[in-house]
């Protein structure tokens, strides 16, 4: 008999069919002349129930078949009596691959903390959370691919070694092979990375942007989506030290032509979401309601979790600058814990008061002042701000980070210098507005903090299997 996993017999088992059932054990009841076994195996939310008459098979055999056990039952497909499952299996032969002590395996079939399931990441993909989590997750990264494929896109590889810190300054992880303990020296006293392995100073990579806008200006469509890392001591329930990111980078796109592409590419990824995992997200549809009615009213969010993907999938995104936005929340009755004053950078609170009680709907912020962005946005006539977009999303705050990129060599060369890059160590960017400059444009789409909105999740270290955060690396 070929290999079969659960969902296949869900879905395409005939009644009377002989099947084998391999998974992990989820629970075990015994009755006097039955016992009802419920195995999953992750590729669907859904377990198959396996009857077992202890007049065919001894209850002796089952003594290890408990939660948490991995087993192979073999029987035919019959149709279910109980509810809740149309077919279940009448058991015929009962083996055991791997036991789970039940006094010790951490996980059993009630209701786990997010803090404790944490604390056993390599156990928490068997639950049926996790595994929902992990399935919308593969589904998202498809999307993705998916959806630049078909427009054309072309996927680049940018490294994640990096030789310039021209984004990150003090928030990148250093990539060493000296010495820890006696590394060499400069005459100076400092040390001298000339010695390390690439001869100069390396990091991993904060980002695969300024890579991404060279490609963009030889194929004209690109995209990155690759592991990008911050050292950033920030322990907030939206910050991986270690997460994923796509960036997408286009010749000749000017800042509304990125807008566009920006909501049009994540009302395809949430649409296809809906689509695609269904029983997954009717799963956490369900789990995400019962979270809310543990909450105080006023904290409760309005809409469930499909409808709040429904309706980002249904809406525009509302489209203002920096400097309107301002003005709303000064006028705004809320009280702030952070202040609002134009030239400051927007706070979490700000963003979702802007998202979730003003506008009720995602919202792209627009022309940010130049100081609190980064030195490579282009440079409006006004000479305040600069083209950068966020995409703000409820719940989450910043979903995007993007912007018109600065295709004027002298403006480029003055901002890097005012922010303290040097350009020796970045030539090769420079460069690009030497020869053949174009206007382009690009964004970040953080994956996680997809993960996290069509999850409807609260903490990000829930939505990747094995998160990276400040004194966290188990696993
Ligand atoms: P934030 O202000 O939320 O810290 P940022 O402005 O530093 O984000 P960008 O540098 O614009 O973020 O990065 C692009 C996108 O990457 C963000 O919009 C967000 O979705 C995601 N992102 C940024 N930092 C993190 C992080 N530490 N963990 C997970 N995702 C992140
Ligand atoms: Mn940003």
């Amino acid at each position: 008999m070929k290999n079969i996993f659960i969902k296949e017999i869900l879905k395409d088992g005939q009644i009377g069919q002989e099947v084998k059932v391999r998974g992990w054990v989820r629970t075990k009841r015994v009755s006097k002349a039955f016992a009802f076994i419920n195995i999953n195996d992750g590729t669907t939310i859904h377990n198959i129930q396996a009857v077992v008459d202890f007049e065919s098979i001894p209850e002796e055999q089952l003594k290890d078949v408990n939660t948490g056990a991995c087993v192979c039952i073999s029987g035919i497909l019959v149709a279910s009596e109980g509810s809740g499952q149309a077919v279940e299996v009448k058991a015929q032969a009962v083996e055991v691959y791997g036991k789970a002590d039940p006094e010790k395996y951490p996980l059993q079939p009630k209701r786990h903390s997010l803090e404790f399931l944490r604390e056993i990441a390599h156990l928490r993909p068997r639950t049926q959370t996790f595994s929902a989590i992990l399935r919308i997750r593969h589904a998202l990264a498809f999307a993705i691919h998916k959806y630049f494929n078909d427009r054309g896109f072309y996927y680049l590889h940018t490294p994640i070694i990096t030789g310039s810190d021209a984004e990150g300054a003090g928030e990148m992880f250093r990539v060493t092979t000296l010495d820890m303990n006696h590394p060499p020296k400069n005459e100076d006293g400092s040390i001298n990375y000339k010695e390390d392995f690439f001869g100069k100073e390396t990091n991993l990579t904060v980002s695969g942007q300024l890579e991404g806008e060279l490609g963009a200006m030889a194929l004209s469509k690109v995209y990155t989506f690759g592991p990008t890392f911050r050292a950033e001591n920030s322990n907030t329930s939206r910050h991986l030290a270690e997460f994923w990111m796509i960036e997408p980078e286009v010749a000749f796109f000017e800042l509304e032509d990125n807008m566009d592409l920006a909501e049009d590419f994540l009302q395809y990824l949430v649409a296809y979401a809906i689509e695609h995992c269904n029983d997954d997200l009717k799963f956490l549809d369900q789990r995400n309601a019962e979270e809310e009615k543990q909450k105080p009213q006023q904290e409760r969010s309005e809409l469930g979790l499909l409808e709040r993907l429904n309706f980002v999938v249904n809406n525009s995104f509302v489209r203002l600058t920096y400097t309107d936005a301002v003005e709303i929340l000064k006028n705004a009755k809320k009280k702030f814990q952070f202040p609002v004053d134009w030239g400051t950078d927007l706070q979490s609170e700000h963003e979702r008061y802007l998202v979730e009680k003003h506008f009720r709907k995602p919202v792209i912020l627009t022309n940010y002042p130049t100081e609190i962005k980064a030195f490579y946005m282009k440079q409006d006539e006004d000479g305040k701000t600069v083209r950068a977009m966020d995409v703000l999303f409820p719940g989450i705050g910043e979903i995007i980070g993007g912007s018109q990129r600065e295709d004027d060599y002298d403006k480029l060369k003055q901002r890097a210098h005012a922010v303290g890059i040097e350009e020796e160590s970045i030539w090769w960017y420079l460069e690009t507005r030497k020869f053949g400059a174009c206007p382009h444009a690009g964004f970040g789409l953080g994956f996680e903090r997809l993960v996290l909105f069509v999850t409807g999740m609260s903490n990000i270290r829930d939505v990747i299997p094995f998160p990276r955060t400040p004194k966290s690396a188990e696993f």
